[in-house]
């Protein structure tokens, strides 16, 4: 039997997520038991939300774990490209033969013809999906309207009696209604895939022999199975891994738990802490020992051994483990890791430029620059209310903050900072001192500190995130009918820059 195969497939869009380091760790930790392969494939078919910034920071954030494929965009491999944008003409190829073989089919309604399809599904109180119209045209009129350059996609044909059965390495078999499936578009109007089509082409074309993924991944494995069976090909194994909760057991969201890989990176957690952490999410081991490092997860792994049930995502559990990792660490290399994470010459230097005006004496370093390092003083309503705006214009600071933060992750610079937070004092009509002052007191816990921004930059989105996101729980967020108007706000405000806002690009001190 040959070994395994796996692989991790993230989408890069946004900060790269907790979830992957987890579907990753359990991808790796599975083929490295089995002497087998592990492939990263970066899944960029959605072109408006994917960005090249995402797919380095998924890189990044993976070899920080010490996640390390085999395969993979960056390391080149015998089954690549391994960036679906990259392997648009096998995904064409494999939906027009799809077509060729009566499995799939043009469909030409035009978005306003399905929302009218779906609205009258629903008046009906039926659940929406698509109704297999396209199925009624003739060949020649299918040819005619592709003749007239009518635009079209190319969906998968499903059958509407019966079940699929799903054989999941956890679950056993798992039997899903054929009803409940769509018609799923494989090819869009624009020629490019849809997740579907590439993940099924791209598992085969790479010989995926395990996919190992997320739970909400379950009820669209009927569709690939379909997929594989219409393409005559071999489907891998599946086991779709419980989804990592938030303490409430909804699933892990940035609202409520930190999610981006680097929060945990930047907060101080070491990356083998974090790895033992995810893996005790779905994992025990044998002899239910808590610490356990990559190396022993992998002499010990087996796949069976996974538990299903939500997992929860629990910060003080972290913490206590985090803690047991890093008194272990020797004294060198503890001072080796406090150099890799933030107590380097580059952060100092760009950080004395700024404090050293302010000294009087060395010592002052620690009580004015110390929020770079850690958290900043704790403050409470009072220090806001003391503060001239109204609490209620300092929410909506703070959130609009937050969603610049969120935004601007992959262009994370003073200027850019500085330019997003005069406009929003512009929009907010509030001085720039006004606008700025809650924020210096979220992120610096004092209500004059240095240039705000420039801390910011220093700190990066995820800490700056974490800090907004607190206050707002000090403060309270702005309500839901003022977020959605703050919105439109920040759509009308647009990209106005510093210059456009009449400001001089420096910040009140
Ligand atoms: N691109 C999908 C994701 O972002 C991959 C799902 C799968 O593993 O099939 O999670």
């Amino acid at each position: 039997m040959s070994t395994p195969r796996t692989r991790v497939a993230p989408s890069p869009t946004g900060a790269p997520h907790l979830g992957t380091a987890y579907v990753a760790l359990f991808n790796y930790a599975y083929a490295r038991s089995m002497g087998g392969s592990f492939v990263l494939r970066i899944e960029d078919t959605d072109q408006q939300r994917s960005s090249v910034a995402a797919e380095q920071e998924i890189i990044a954030a993976l070899r920080w774990l010490g996640l390390n494929w085999d395969e993979g965009p960056d390391i080149g491999g015998d089954v690549g490209p391994y960036r679906q944008s990259e392997r648009s003409e096998r995904y064409r190829h494999y939906a027009e033969q799809l077509v060729a073989s009566e499995q799939a089919f043009y469909c030409f309604a035009t978005p306003q013809e399905l929302a009218a399809m779906r609205e009258e599904q629903r008046a009906r109180g039926e659940t929406p999906r698509y109704d297999g119209r396209a199925l009624q045209l003739s060949a020649t009129e299918v040819a005619r309207r592709r003749a007239a350059g009518e635009p079209h996609v190319i969906r998968l044909k499903v059958p509407d009696v019966g079940a699929c059965e799903v054989n999941d390495l956890l679950r056993g078999a798992v039997s899903i209604d054929w009803r409940q499936v769509d018609m799923q578009v494989l090819l869009k109007a624009d020629g490019r895939p849809t997740y579907h089509l590439a993940n099924v082409v791209d598992d085969h074309e790479m010989r995926i022999s395990h996919v190992v993924r997320g739970e909400e991944w379950l009820s669209s494995t009927p569709k690939h199975l379909l997929l594989y069976q219409a393409l005559a090909w071999e489907p891998p194994q599946y086991c779709h891994l419980p989804l990592l909760r938030n303490p409430d057991h909804s699933k892990l969201s940035k609202r409520r738990n930190p999610t981006s890989i680097f929060y945990y990176r930047d907060k101080g957690y070491l990356p083998e802490a974090l790895l033992n952490y995810l893996a005790r999410m779905g994992w025990s081991m044998p002899d239910e020992r808590e610490r356990f490092s990559l190396d022993e997860l992998i002499e010990h792994f087996e796949l069976s051994r996974v538990v299903l049930g939500g997992p929860v995502f629990d910060l003080v559990k972290l913490d206590w483990l985090n803690g047991q990792w890093l008194r272990e660490l020797s004294p060198l290399e503890l001072q080796r890791r406090l150099v890799d994470w933030r107590l380097n010459p580059e952060l100092l230097s760009a950080a004395l430029e700024h404090l050293q005006p302010r000294m009087e004496r060395l010592s002052d370093l620690v009580p004015l620059g110390g929020f770079l390092l850690g958290a900043p003083p704790e403050v409470d309503e009072a220090h806001y209310r003391a503060l001239k705006p109204p609490l209620e214009r300092q929410q909506a600071v703070l959130q609009w903050a937050l969603w610049e933060v969120e935004e601007r992750r992959f262009d994370f610079e003073r200027d850019a900072l500085f330019n997003a937070m005069t406009a929003a004092a512009g929009a907010l009509e509030l001085s720039l001192r006004d606008c700025f002052a809650p924020l210096f007191v979220a992120i610096t816990g004092r209500p004059s500190s240095i240039s705000v921004v420039d801390a910011m930059a220093m700190l990066g989105p995820d800490l700056c995130a974490e800090r907004l996101r607190t206050a707002l729980t000090t403060i309270g967020a702005p309500s839901k009918k003022t977020r959605r108007q703050l919105e439109v706000l920040r759509g009308q405000v647009g990209k106005a820059s510093a210059a456009d806002v009449g400001s001089d690009g420096r910040e009140p001190e």
